[in-house]
C-alpha cells in the first residue's frame, strides 16, 4: 500500500498545502443555518452586551447577519512567545474531555497535506520531552490529575496551549480545564482548522511571517 502513495506522489507532484500564504476560503453558509433568529439564539453566550466574544464562539454562524463569525485562520490569541522554540517545538497533546473533533484536526496538522514537520513542529508522547502542552476538551474529574502531572513533568520553558472552545472557555460541553490566565495561547473554534492551529503554534515561537 505504501508503494501506491509513493507512486501517486511521483505522478501528481507536490500536494502539500502552501501554508501560511494560501488560507482557504471560509465555507459557504448552509441555508438551514440562516433561519435562526440572530444572536438571541447563541448557544454559548458568545455575545455579551452586543459584542462578539471570540473565545466562547463555536462558529455555528447563527449570528452571521450581525457578527459574521467566519472562523478563518486568525481566530487565536498568543499571549506569550518563546523564541527559543523557533528551531523546533515538540507538542504533547492532552485530551481532558473532548468530543474528538479537536483531536482529529490536531492530528491533521501532521498529515502530508499540512506537514507540520516542515515547519519544525513535532509531536511527542511524553511531557518530559515537550515544549508545549496542547489541551483540548473540557474539565473532567478523571483527567484532572493527569493534566497536573503532565504539566509538572514538562521542562522549562513550557507553553500551555488551549485548543478549541471547550479548552478555552468550556464551549457547549462544560467548564474549561484550566483558568484562562494559565494559557499562553488560546485557539478558538469548534474545532479550529489545521491552518489556524499551525498559525497559532508558529506565532507562539515569535514567527510573525513579516
Ligand atoms: S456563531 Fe458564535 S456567536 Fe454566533 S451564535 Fe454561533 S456560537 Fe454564538
Ligand atoms: S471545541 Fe468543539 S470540536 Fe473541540 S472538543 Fe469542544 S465540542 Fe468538540
Amino acid at each position: 500500500m505504501s508503494s501506491f502513495w509513493f507512486f501517486e506522489g511521483l505522478r501528481k507532484g507536490r500536494k502539500t498545502e502552501k501554508f501560511p500564504r494560501a488560507p482557504p476560503e471560509s465555507p459557504p453558509l448552509r441555508p438551514s443555518r440562516m433561519k435562526g433568529e440572530g444572536f438571541h439564539e447563541c448557544p454559548t453566550d458568545a455575545i455579551a452586551e452586543g459584542e462578539w466574544v471570540q473565545e466562547k464562539c463555536i462558529f455555528c454562524r447563527r449570528c452571521e447577519e450581525q457578527f459574521k463569525p467566519t472562523g478563518e485562520q486568525d481566530i487565536f490569541d498568543v499571549k506569550r512567545t518563546e523564541k527559543i522554540l523557533m528551531r523546533s517545538i515538540h507538542l504533547y497533546r492532552l485530551d481532558s474531555g473532548s468530543c474528538g473533533a479537536c483531536n482529529t484536526e490536531f492530528s491533521a496538522i501532521f498529515d502530508p497535506q499540512y506537514d507540520a514537520h516542515r515547519l519544525r513542529i513535532f509531536e511527542t508522547n511524553t511531557p518530559r520531552h515537550a515544549d508545549a502542552i496542547v489541551i483540548m476538551g473540557i474539565a473532567t474529574d478523571g483527567m484532572k490529575e493527569a493534566l497536573d502531572r503532565a504539566y509538572e513533568a514538562m521542562p522549562e520553558p513550557k507553553l500551555v496551549i488551549a485548543l478549541g472552545a471547550c479548552a478555552v472557555s468550556g464551549g457547549v460541553l462544560g467548564d474549561a480545564p484550566l483558568d484562562r490566565d494559565m494559557y499562553d495561547v488560546e485557539i478558538a473554534g469548534c474545532p479550529p482548522s489545521p491552518y489556524t492551529i499551525l498559525e497559532a503554534i508558529d506565532r507562539a515561537r515569535g514567527d510573525s511571517h513579516d
